[in-house]
């Protein structure tokens, strides 16, 4: 069996980048995509038409390491094709629906697993992105709601709810009150999110902003905390969300809220990290409150951050972690041994700089 220099698990900007890299460094390389085109995280989670921005984390230099994979504000459907035209332009052979499901250690390097093949290597990148949708965490069961908008025009004449306070949502809500506007739907789009602000990128908010003055029909709910998932008279699920309650009595609080059918709701409130597949790997995580200088308000013990150290490599020499694997943030460990949380902004341009930058450490250590 051949033994590659490096397998990289996902087929996304970040795994992409690697691949570009290993082949223009000479490294042997397999590129793993689990689902049946590359970029399938970013086809499975945009909504369709979406404009996909090049946006650049504040501080980073203002070019795309990989000019062919930057996004020129166009819609989804257009920036996959033109992703799908740069691979061709560097040859690379992507292996679509191998579903890397387990990696295991050898004495020299690692085997990583799918349901039909086995590929050895000496160096592992995971760039599976982050797919597993946030729970609720509502009294009942909410597994209805949607995760993820695939045709605006099914929700034509129902009003909606979209939840969560990030960009993901924002376009969302966009998307569904242009489709409504277009066919001259009045019905409404609830946008809640369970803090006060919502936190979306300036290109987002143009983009909502703008569809507000052209006459959208958008109704903005803010500290509005999903309740209670719960079946009405007529056997239909509903989703209850507390826009308002007041402590009044003995004990009693007074509710306000909206209920709608969960089929008419769409949830878009991230993704859990990978913690439970880096775990399995036996990779080191620590919690936020190990890497704190103060205790958190909450008393909590916060997410699991990855530890990473220069160059996305993990606790495992050989072992690569980047993109939005690694999103928001990661334990970084400096040169003293010190472990600092580091805020890892889920973008493309930072997956593709991730990519860069694991292969040439991976090229180095080769040295
Ligand atoms: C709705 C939405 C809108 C966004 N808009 C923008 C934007 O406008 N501009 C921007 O810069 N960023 C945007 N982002 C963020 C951007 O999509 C991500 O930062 C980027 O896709 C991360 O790249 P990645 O390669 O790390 O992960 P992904 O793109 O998620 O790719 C991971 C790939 O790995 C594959 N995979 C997973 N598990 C396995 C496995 N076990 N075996 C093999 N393959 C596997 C997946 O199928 C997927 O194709 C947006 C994100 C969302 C959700």
């Amino acid at each position: 069996m051949e033994a590659y220099d490096v397998v990289i698990v996902g087929a996304g900007p970040a795994g992409l980048a690697a691949s570009i890299k290993a082949k223009e460094l000479g490294l042997s390389y397999a590129i793993l995509e689990k689902g049946e085109s590359i970029l399938q995280g970013i086809i499975d989670s945009f909504p369709s038409g979406k404009t996909v921005y090049p946006t650049i984390p504040k501080g980073e230099p203002e070019t795309f390491l990989i000019p062919d994979l930057e996004p020129g504000n166009e819609p989804v459907e257009a920036y996959v094709t033109k992703v799908k035209g740069c691979v061709e332009k560097y040859d690379i052979a992507v292996r679509l629906g191998e579903d890397a499901n387990d990696l295991v250690r050898m004495e020299k390097g690692f085997k990583v697993v799918t349901s039909g093949s086995e590929y050895e290597c000496a160096n592992v990148v995971l760039a599976f992105g982050r797919s597993l949708p946030t729970e609720l965490g509502v009294y009942g069961d909410a597994a209805h709601v949607h995760r993820r908008l695939d045709d605006p025009d099914q929700f034509i004449g129902k009003a909606n709810l979209v939840i969560g306070g990030g960009n993901a949502a924002a376009d969302i809500v966009a998307a569904l009150s242009r489709a409504k506007r277009t066919a001259e739907d009045d019905t409404t789009v609830f946008w809640a999110h369970r803090r006060e602000q919502f936190k979306v990128d300036k290109e987002v908010a143009r983009d909502l902003g703008e569809e507000i003055l052209l006459g959208g029909n958008i109704r903005i709910l803010q500290e509005a905390v999903p309740r209670l998932g719960e079946i009405d008279k007529d056997g239909i699920e509903r989703l209850l969300i507390g826009i308002h309650e007041i402590d009044v009595a003995d004990g009693m609080r007074f509710h306000e809220g909206l209920s709608f059918p969960m089929n008419n709701v769409i949830a878009c409130i991230g993704t859990q990290g990978p913690a439970a597949v880096f775990e399995k790997m036996g990779l080191e995580q620590v919690t936020a409150d190990k890497i704190r200088s103060k205790p958190a308000k909450s008393g909590k013990e916060g997410p699991k951050l990855i530890v990473l150290r220069p160059g996305f490599h993990t606790s495992t020499e050989g072992i690569y972690a980047i993109g939005a694997a690694i999103s928001p943030a990661y334990a970084h460990e400096g040169m003293d041994g010190k472990l600092h949380r580091r805020k890892h902004t889920d973008l493309i341009y930072t997956a593709i700089r991730d990519g860069i930058q694991a292969i040439e450490h991976i090229a180095h250590r080769n040295q």
